[in-house]
């Protein structure tokens, strides 16, 4: 059976580290934010050419304080609407409510996955502030014509880059990333981090994600507990100097598939250039979804549905479940991801290919 992401095998060459690592933890004595968290923050930050790195819980937190932290700025108001893609991980508009603003949902391109930015102008009113952008699945956004919009409007840009480990972004803008273990860059639990080059915002967060103090018993403001642990980020600075190497290997699964999967029935994903994408995902549609995920399984492959339900048609936010957003929901019907990681092996993905061409 091929898995869809073996994350034993995946973090497998990485324990003798893992295990000396912990070891050296066990003997230092110190568990919260000490040498370990700060290691990792500098180091990812110098990776992502960025001026912070804040370490925090996990990728939704990291969403929810980069937003709270803009709120306690000035720059965003409780009842803000901010612009979000509607075919995105619910996490993204989760965070949105969770800092009282209001998610404004934009249709995706159904070549790219990702927001249209044609689509933006039409969502905007007095009362639109920001745009949370997603790279779904790994793929860039287009950003020229993104900050043409946030010029033209004064909108805010932050990007939620939980897919998106180690990609050539465009403009330096706050993001936030997720190191849940299946992520491009996975921990071994949960962990999240925001990069960002402004000095004030960074500042805050430092203390957002730890009550809101600096100084120990000192709260300044109405914080939150959400740091990174000091394991994770040991786990973390083992493994960031592969993270290139993990993505060449995905794009090089992704070159194979574009290249050789020829099946009319099915829908390969567009991607213009292989620098813009860093495949957290392989997303093929296909009209009888369902029969083929049970097909590909009946011949080994694991697939997963990424996802079979949008944000806004869930039970948890019944206030949008009337909003009519055709292209996502097509989308949601139809996708199927494909295994894609460094640790399939040439004939793996021989194996998915004909198989899928033989469908
Ligand atoms: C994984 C993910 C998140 C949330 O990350 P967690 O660490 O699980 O909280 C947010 N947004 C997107 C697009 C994701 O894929």
């Amino acid at each position: 059976m091929i898995k869809f992401l073996d994350l034993q095998q995946l973090n497998q060459p990485f324990e003798a580290q893992f295990l000396s690592k912990t070891k050296e933890f066990l003997d230092t004595g110190w568990y919260i934010l000490g040498n370990e968290v700060r290691q990792f923050e500098k180091s990812f930050a110098s990776y992502s050419n960025a001026k912070y790195c804040i370490g925090v819980g996990n990728g939704l937190d990291a969403l929810i304080l980069i937003l709270k932290a803009n709120i306690q700025l000035g720059n965003l108001q409780k009842g803000d609407e901010v612009i979000v893609p509607a075919n995105t991980y619910i996490a993204t508009v989760l965070a949105i409510l969770q800092a009282d603003l209001v998610p404004v949902f934009v249709e995706p391109d159904i070549e790219t996955y990702n927001i249209n930015p044609n689509l933006i102008a039409e969502k905007i009113t007095s009362k639109t502030k920001a745009i949370l952008l997603v790279h779904l699945y790994g793929q860039l956004v287009k950003m020229e014509e993104i900050t043409a919009i946030s010029e033209k409007y004064n909108l805010l840009i932050i990007e939620d880059a939980a897919q998106a480990h180690g990609l050539s972004f465009v403009g330096k803008y706050t993001r936030a990333f997720s190191f849940y273990p299946g992520k491009n860059l996975g921990a071994l639990g949960d962990g999240g981090a925001i990069t960002t080059d402004d000095d004030k915002l960074a500042e805050l967060l430092y203390s957002l994600r730890n009550y809101g103090s600096d100084k120990k018993y000192h709260n300044d403001y109405v914080g939150i507990n959400s740091r990174l642990d000091e394991l994770q980020a040991a786990f973390l600075s083992i493994k960031l100097p592969y993270l290139d190497a993990e993505n060449i290997a995905r794009q090089k699964i992704a070159k194979r598939y574009l290249a050789e999967i020829s099946n009319s029935k099915i829908v390969l994903p567009t991607c213009e250039k292989m620098d813009n994408h860093v495949f957290h995902l392989f997303v093929i549609r296909t009209e009888n979804r369902d029969e083929l995920k049970e097909y590909l399984l009946k011949n080994g492959i694991e697939t997963i549905i990424h996802y079979p339900i949008p944000p806004h048609k869930q039970k948890a936010l019944q206030d949008f479940n009337t909003i009519n957003l055709p292209i996502t929901e097509k989308i949601h019907r139809e996708v199927l991801s494909l295994p894609i990681s460094s640790v399939l092996s040439h004939t793996e993905v021989s194996h998915i290919i004909a198989t899928l061409n033989n469908y």
